[in-house]
């Protein structure tokens, strides 16, 4: 297998540009130019998300289509090409690359409106199907991308990631395999870097050993722009949004809210998870080995120096950021008498929550009642639920344990910096400066890491509470 960078001579970028940064052919031409500037300096392959949109669009019509909803998907399909094309339109000049972008952006249509079609005649979306057929947003994207580089002079390929990323066959949310991935990075990137011709490669998908499509799971485009980085050994990855970096807190609930000039892969994880939407939470791991920086940096105002995420950084100095939560809930779990012990009850909770591929953002238990209770995303809490149901049956039927209780009008709380590692004092002053607000903690959660404080109040007073946490922790404006 040839080594790309070997091949190339130079180590390579690797740049992701997500939805909002190619939403339109205004932004497709600004990512086409930052692309330009740094391919005129080294090696650049970039991965692409879907329009901005698109995704969501492609996925109702999914739904649509098994609902039997037949007028509704092809209403999703006219606007899907219209979107597209008009992109294209916008995009290049009239002539044979205008012509070429827009019978290829059909094409891939069709293929989408296939498969879609199959789903309205069975009535059913087969995971298997629904993954091949929502990477064709970004395969959209990525078609145009290259068309667009080229008309300026870059030669440069859309590549379907389905070549290139190897994954389990975990469809919706795959994980990739990363030595088939190297191998064949290796031998479809590669070539292109030595040419010098610019990838343009599709995020979001791969496809399994057998060669089936899968994809990574909602916002993984990320993820496949830091599995191309670590499967190409590249220098660094440059992350292109829509926002000035990673923030000490959401601006929108905290004006006093700053640009973090550096973080850790572990902070940023935990913030990814914690609900700040810059990254996809699992984006970092595959480059830990190689220790690849990255950079999540704005395609609206290019010129600003975004956030360095790095392995980690020399002096790190208490809390960092603070996310929040609102569309989370709490379950609660209880034993109804001493028959059955909580540690097979939270076994039990656990591979529920597992089955259902439910994340657990938190979790607590104490007390002589041996209650437990964990937070979940609204959005998974109907699956958690019937998973329970199902793993509990039996205690339910017996008595053993009281019906799991849930509380939905709460919010969650966390606070991330490996800083905190240590510091005595300081989760006493969070729960204070909450408590000032007369906010009730509800609960708490803190990993023996302590990387993260995790804190549950109610949903009407979480905003203040975190004003209220970001003031105390001093993570706000330095003037
Ligand atoms: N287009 C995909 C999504 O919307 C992946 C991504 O944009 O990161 O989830
Ligand atoms: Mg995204």
């Amino acid at each position: 297998m040839p080594n790309p960078r070997q091949a190339v001579g130079l180590p390579c970028l690797v740049m992701k540009f997500g939805g909002t940064s190619v939403g339109s052919a205004e932004r497709i031409q600004a990512a086409a130019r930052l692309t330009a500037e740094q391919h005129a300096k080294r090696p650049v392959a970039i991965v692409v998300s879907a329009m901005a949109k698109v995704t969501d669009l492609l996925l109702d019509t999914t739904r649509k289509a098994e609902a039997g909803d037949e007028a509704g998907v092809d209403a999703n399909l006219v606007q899907l090409i219209a979107r597209h094309e008009t992109c294209c339109r916008e995009l290049l000049p009239e002539g044979a690359p205008r012509d070429a972008a827009l019978s290829g952006t059909r094409a891939l249509i069709q293929e989408f409106a296939r498969v879609v079609k199959g789903m309205l005649m069975l009535g059913e979306r087969p995971v298997q199907s629904v993954d091949r057929a929502i990477a064709i947003g970004e395969r959209l994207s990525a078609l145009m991308m290259a068309a667009c580089l080229e008309s300026q002079g870059i030669r440069a390929a859309a590549v379907n990631a389905a070549a290139v990323i190897a994954t389990d066959a975990v469809f919706g949310n795959a994980t990739p395999l990363m030595e088939e991935t190297r191998e064949r990075a290796a031998a479809v990137i590669g070539p292109l870097l030595a040419e010098r011709v610019l990838p343009v490669m599709t995020g979001f998908n791969g496809s399994t050993l057998e060669g089936v499509p899968t994809t990574l799971g909602r916002g993984g485009s990320d993820f496949s722009a830091s599995i191309l980085a670590a499967a190409l050994d590249a220098a660094e990855l440059w992350i292109w949004t829509d926002v000035d970096g990673i923030m000490t807190a959401d601006p929108r609930v905290v004006p006093e809210a700053r640009v973090l000039d550096a973080i850790t892969y572990s902070e940023a994880a935990e913030l990814a998870y914690a609900g700040a939407k810059v990254l996809h939470p699992r984006t970092l791991a595959p480059l830990a080995e190689h220790k690849i920086p990255v950079w999540s940096k704005n395609s609206f105002a290019p010129d600003k120096p975004g956030t360095r995420i790095v392995p980690a950084v020399e002096a790190a100095t208490g809390p960092r950021a603070v996310t929040s939560m609102m569309d989370v809930a709490m379950v609660s779990i209880e034993p109804a008498g001493p028959a059955i012990s909580s540690a097979k009850l939270m076994a039990e909770a656990m591979h529920a929550l597992d089955a259902a591929g439910v994340e657990l953002l938190a979790i607590t238990s104490s007390s002589y009642r041996q209650n437990f209770c964990f937070i979940v995303k609204q959005s998974e809490l109907a699956g958690a639920l019937k998973q329970l149901e199902e793993e509990f049956a039996i205690e339910l039927a017996h008595g053993y344990v009281k019906p799991p209780e849930v509380d939905a009008n709460v919010g969650l709380l966390t606070v991330v910096g490996e800083g905190m590692r240590g510091t005595p004092g300081l989760a006493g002053r969070i729960f204070t400066a909450i408590s000032r607000q007369n906010i009730n903690i509800i609960a708490i959660a803190q990993g023996s890491s302590e990387l993260t404080i995790a804190i549950v109040v109610r949903r009407d007073g979480l905003e203040q509470a975190v004003r209220a946490v970001h003031e105390e922790c001093g993570l706000g404006r330095r003037t």
